[in-house]
């Protein structure tokens, strides 16, 4: 029901471990998919002979979006259970799949894991878990997947298991937070009712498991926020910003101030799914012109909030980060892009200022000369180029931020401080 309080999951895992499966069943089994649209397409297939058709038809549906999805705005795919209404934050398989989880992952308030069971903790499941770990996921639902290729063994299921907790206190995750569900996405095996195949398991199956989760915390009260995504510039109408509110509400009549590039003016009209709206909240994909603003004065990367609570413009911020991989060592002066929000901007790691024991969180080395794969630590940045960007403490949604380098993510962290530029 609508009533329900909203949760955003995220769906991670390896890839080919069955993340759109699982998905595509959730949608199924919650009857998230329209009946007439699976009446039609029982018909069809019933044409031409085949089983598994409703099924099918949901997975054929989330291939096309796949193959749409560019951008982390895609159509979000949404379910509800007894107690809430789910929107998949992100659509799995996606190419930049990382970087989204890190700059949309503020917005997941849990996640799923999916591991495969005849595979295993693969790269991407080290990956996934870690950047949850980082991102401030503190509760996850771990579905071992594929269990009808094991054959419901119950020991190939422990074995997954016993490998995916070890993870998870490799990262630090509490693994009473954790709940471990054998399932078949393909089949259906544990994800509404529970399986006679697996007659080992009496824990939870999937949508108890979701239906269970805590409830999310309440939205900040923090000022608006908007990272610009595009600019357009429409006849009849002139220069129109897009983006997603992140934070706080935008009314038509506001005074706003673009950051960096530092220009102001007033709301004129605001637009959302094609039509004029009064009013835009967290959430909203807004289009909106301001008053006087040109093509040229704003770009992406920008964030528009209020005049008198402009955003942050960084001249260095200090930061805790972890690092993913790196092939060799990180030291002062490394200068990778760093993505937050919709900016990406080279930035220097000017200096390392702790190492973090990543075992009891307490400070093991100060002013270390290098950082390596699977350490954590605060640094000093100094962005290259401004760059806004405010502490996770106080707008979480653009306090975190990815550092991509040679095509790979290579670290992740959240801001602690900010020294504004003057
Ligand atoms: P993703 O890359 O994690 O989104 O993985 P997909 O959902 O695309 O699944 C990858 C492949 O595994 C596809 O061929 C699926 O049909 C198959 N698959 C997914 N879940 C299951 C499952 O529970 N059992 C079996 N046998 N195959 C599955």
């Amino acid at each position: 029901s609508k009533d329900n309080p909203h949760q955003n999951l995220a769906i991670i895992g390896h890839v080919d471990h069955g993340k759109s499966t699982l998905v595509g069943r959730l949608l199924y089994e919650t009857g998230s998919v329209p009946e007439h649209v699976i009446e039609q397409h029982r018909e069809e297939a019933e044409e031409k002979g085949k089983g598994g058709f409703e099924f099918a038809y949901v997975m054929d549906n989330l291939a096309e979006e796949r193959e749409r999805g560019v951008t982390i705005d895609i159509a979000h795919q949404e379910f509800d259970t007894d107690e809430y209404d789910f929107t998949i934050v992100d659509t799995p398989g996606h190419r930049d799949f990382v970087k989204n989880m890190i700059t949309g992952a503020s917005q997941a308030d849990h996640a799923v894991l999916v591991v495969a069971a005849d595979d295993g903790v693969a790269p991407q499941t080290q990956e996934h878990v870690f950047l949850a770990r980082t991102l401030g996921i503190d509760e996850l639902i771990v579905a071992v997947n594929k269990m009808d290729i094991v054959d419901y063994s119950e020991e190939t299921y422990r074995e997954v298991v016993d490998e995916v907790t070890q993870l998870l206190k490799q990262v630090q995750f509490d693994t009473e937070d954790a709940s471990f569900i054998p399932v078949s996405a393909f089949e259906g095996d544990n994800v509404a009712e529970h399986s006679e195949n697996t007659d080992w398991y009496d824990g939870e199956i999937l949508l108890e498991a979701l239906n269970n989760l805590p409830e999310p915390q309440p939205p900040t009260d923090a000022p608006l926020r908007v990272p610009i995504q595009d600019v357009y510039t429409i006849s009849g109408i002139g220069t129109v910003p897009v983006g997603r509110i992140e934070t706080g509400i935008m009314n038509v009549g506001d005074s706003v101030s673009f950051q960096p590039s530092d220009v102001s003016g007033e709301v004129k009209t605001i637009e959302m799914h094609h039509e004029e709206v009064p009013r835009a909240d967290p959430g909203d994909n807004i289009g909106f012109n301001v008053r006087g603003l040109g093509k040229d004065d704003i770009r992406r990367g920008d964030v528009c909030g209020p005049a008198d609570d402009p955003p942050s413009v960084a001249e260095t911020f200090q930061a805790q980060i972890v690092v993913m991989q790196h092939p060799s060592v990180i030291t002062a002066g490394y200068t990778p892009v760093f993505h937050a929000h919709t900016a990406q901007v080279a930035c220097t790691i000017e200096s390392i200022d702790r190492k973090m024991d990543p075992s009891s969180g307490e400070v093991a080395e100060e002013n270390p000369d290098f950082i390596q794969s699977g350490d954590a630590a605060v640094v000093t940045i100094r962005p290259q180029k401004p760059l806004s960007i405010e502490p996770s403490s106080e707008i979480p949604e653009l306090g975190s931020f990815a550092i991509r380098d040679m095509g790979q993510t290579i670290a992740a962290g959240k801001v602690l401080e900010v020294h504004e530029r003057e």
